[in-house]
C-alpha cells in the first residue's frame, strides 16, 4: 500500500500537518489564510491542511495567468499541445500513486480511482486535438472580390471550480480545453478533496510551461467568490451541487463573464418487463451503489413497469445486500465510504425520511460496522421499496448509496413521472425493444441517456450534457463544447482591390 508520503511530488518536507502549497505564477506559495483539516474518510487519519485562501491570494494567482496570457495565445497550437502530449505521459506514469490519493482522501475504491484517472487522461487526449477543434471557417466571394473568415481566438484567464467526488477526473472536463486553446486557467479544487490536485500540480509543473500558464489556488466559498468578482477572469467553469451551481451562474454573469456550471442529479432508470434482468440488475447495482452513490451519474430511483417489479425488486436487493464494503485500499472491496461524518447523517437522515414518507426500508444500510474501520463514515447500499412518487424524496439528491423503487403500470407513466422531475443529468432505460428505446430517448428530458446503460457518462468528445436544474448555461463540458466555451469567434471581412496590386 502507498502511503501519504506520496503525495508531494516536489514538496518532500511536507507532511499531513503542514498547509497545502497554493500554485502562482510557476512557484509554490504558503499561503497566509487558516486551514481545514484533510481527513480519510474511511480511516479517520489526517491527511493535510488545506488553506482557505484570501482573495487576495486568487488575485495574485488572476494576475499570474493575466500576465502569461498575451504570450501563451501567441504559441502555436501545434506547440501548445505539445505540453499536453507530455502532460498525458506523466499522468500514465503517476496514475497508481494518484489514485491512490483520490482513494485515500476521497474514500472510493481504487478500482474507482482508477476509472476516473482515465477519464482524465482521455481528455487530454481530446484536447491533443487542438489544431484542428479550434479551426474556423470562410466563404469565398461573399460579394464580388470579398471574403469572410470566422476564426476563433481564446479569451484570456478562464476559472475552475471543482467538487468533491471526482477530485481527479473534473478539472480535466475543461483544463485541457482551456490551455490548448492559448488561455490561462486558475483551478480551485474542492476543499475536501484537495490533494489530488496538488499531486497533479506537481507533475504540472514538470511541464516547464511559462510561468502563470495554470494555478492553482485552494478555498471555500472566499476564493470562489473573488474569482466571480474578479474583472479579470473572463470564464468560469463549475461543477458542484444545483444550489451553488444557480448561485455561480448568476454571479459570473452579473460581473459579464462567460459560465458553464453543472449541478446536482436525481437520475431515474425505468426497467421493462422485457429488460435482460440478470444484466439490468448487475449494471443498475453499480450504477446505485459504485462510489457510494456519489456520482452526479448514480441511479437514485428505479421504476419498474408492469411484471417488472417483482424480479427485478428480489434481485436487486440481493445484490446490494452482497455488496463488499469496506477501505478502498483493501482487496476485494466493491462500495467505500461516504465523503464525511456530515453527509453521511444526511443521507441516513433522508432514508428515514423515505420512511416517514411511506416507503418501505427493504435493506438498511445505515450504522453498519466494518471491522477494523469502526469510525468510518460508511453506509451500506440500502434499498427503499414503493417510494411515494409524489413525496420530497423522490425529488431530492441523497448522493449516497440509496436507491428508491417505484411501481408503474405503463412506460408513458415513467416517461411523465421523470419528465416532472426538477433535474435533468440522466435517465435510463432497460428494455429488449427497440421502439420502446426509441420513445424513451426521444421523449425523456435529459441531457444524457442510457439504453441498457446504468451510468450514461460522456466519453471525452461528447459534451456532458446536463439539463433543466442540472446545469446552468448552454455550452458544456468536454469535447467541442469546451473548445466553443473556450474561445471567442472572430468574423474577418476582406477586400483587396486588384488595382492595389498594380500599384507594384
Ligand atoms: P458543492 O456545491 O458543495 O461544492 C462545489 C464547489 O463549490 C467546491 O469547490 C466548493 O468549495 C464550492 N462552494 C461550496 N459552497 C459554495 C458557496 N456557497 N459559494 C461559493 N462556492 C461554494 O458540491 P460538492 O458537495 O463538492 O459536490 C457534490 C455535488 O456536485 C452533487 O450535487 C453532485 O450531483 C454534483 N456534481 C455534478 C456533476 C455534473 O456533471 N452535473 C458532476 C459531479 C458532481
Amino acid at each position: 500500500m502507498l502511503g501519504v508520503d506520496l503525495l508531494w511530488i516536489d514538496l518532500p518536507s511536507m507532511t499531513a500537518a503542514t498547509p497545502l502549497l497554493n500554485y502562482i505564477n510557476g512557484t509554490w506559495c504558503a499561503s497566509a489564510a487558516d486551514c481545514l483539516p484533510v481527513i480519510n474518510p474511511a480511516t479517520l487519519d489526517p491527511l493535510g491542511q488545506v488553506p482557505l485562501s484570501t482573495a487576495a491570494e486568487v488575485d495574485a494567482a488572476v494576475q499570474a495567468g493575466q500576465a502569461a496570457f498575451p504570450g501563451w495565445r501567441r504559441i502555436p497550437p501545434t506547440d501548445r499541445v505539445r505540453y499536453l502530449f507530455h502532460l498525458r505521459q506523466l499522468l500514465e506514469q503517476d496514475r497508481e500513486a494518484i489514485a491512490h490519493i483520490i482513494t485515500q482522501e476521497c474514500g472510493k475504491t481504487l478500482a474507482e480511482s482508477r476509472g476516473e484517472l482515465q477519464r482524465a487522461i482521455e481528455n487530454v487526449e481530446v484536447a491533443c486535438g487542438i489544431p484542428m477543434l479550434m479551426q474556423g471557417y470562410n466563404s469565398e466571394d461573399i460579394a464580388r472580390g470579398i471574403d469572410e473568415t470566422m476564426i476563433r481566438q481564446p479569451l484570456g484567464v478562464t476559472a475552475i471550480i471543482a467538487p468533491f467526488n471526482f477530485p481527479g477526473m473534473i478539472p480535466f472536463w475543461f483544463l485541457p480545453y482551456a490551455i490548448a486553446c492559448g488561455n490561462t486557467c486558475v483551478i480551485k479544487p474542492s476543499e475536501k478533496v484537495p490533494l489530488t490536485m496538488q499531486r497533479i500540480m506537481g507533475l504540472i509543473h514538470q511541464l516547464d510551461l511559462p510561468p502563470g500558464v495554470v494555478n492553482l489556488v485552494h478555498g471555500a466559498k472566499d476564493a470562489v467568490d473573488a474569482l466571480l468578482d474578479h474583472p479579470l477572469v473572463r470564464a468560469i467553469s463549475f461543477v458542484g451541487s444545483s444550489p451553488v451551481a444557480r448561485y455561480v451562474y448568476s454571479r459570473a454573469a452579473a460581473a459579464g463573464k462567460r459560465a458553464q456550471c453543472q449541478g446536482g442529479a436525481k437520475n431515474p432508470v425505468i426497467v421493462l418487463p422485457d429488460a435482460d434482468m440478470d444484466m439490468t440488475t448487475r449494471i443498475m447495482a453499480d450504477s446505485a451503489f459504485g462510489c457510494a452513490g456519489q456520482r452526479c451519474l448514480a441511479a437514485s430511483i428505479a421504476i419498474t413497469v408492469g411484471p417488472a417489479k417483482d424480479h427485478f425488486t428480489e434481485a436487486i436487493a440481493s445484490v446490494a445486500e452482497s455488496r463488499k464494503v469496506g477501505y478502498g485500499l483493501d482487496e476485494g472491496v466493491q462500495m467505500g465510504t461516504v465523503i464525511s461524518a456530515q453527509s453521511k447523517m444526511r443521507i441516513e437522515a433522508l432514508i428515514q425520511q423515505g420512511a416517514d414518507e411511506g416507503a418501505k426500508i427493504l435493506i438498511d444500510g445505515r450504522r453498519p460496522q466494518i471491522p477494523g474501520y469502526e469510525q468510518g463514515h460508511f453506509i451500506r447500499p440500502t434499498i427503499l421499496q414503493d417510494l411515494d412518487p409524489a413525496g420530497d424524496l423522490a425529488r431530492t439528491e441523497i448522493f449516497g448509496p440509496v436507491l428508491g423503487l417505484i411501481h408503474l403500470d405503463t412506460i408513458e407513466e415513467a416517461i411523465a413521472l421523470i419528465n416532472r422531475g426538477q433535474y435533468g443529468n440522466m435517465a435510463c432505460l432497460f428494455t429488449s425493444s427497440g421502439a420502446a428505446a426509441r420513445q424513451f430517448r426521444y421523449e425523456a428530458e435529459a441531457g444524457n441517456i442510457g439504453i441498457n446503460i446504468g451510468v450514461a457518462a460522456p466519453m471525452a468528445f461528447f459534451p456532458f450534457s446536463g439539463w433543466k436544474d442540472s446545469f446552468f448555461g448552454d455550452l458544456h463540458g468536454q469535447g467541442q463544447h469546451a473548445v466553443e466555451f473556450f474561445t471567442q469567434t472572430k468574423v474577418v471581412i476582406e477586400r483587396w482591390p486588384q488595382e492595389w496590386s498594380r500599384r507594384f
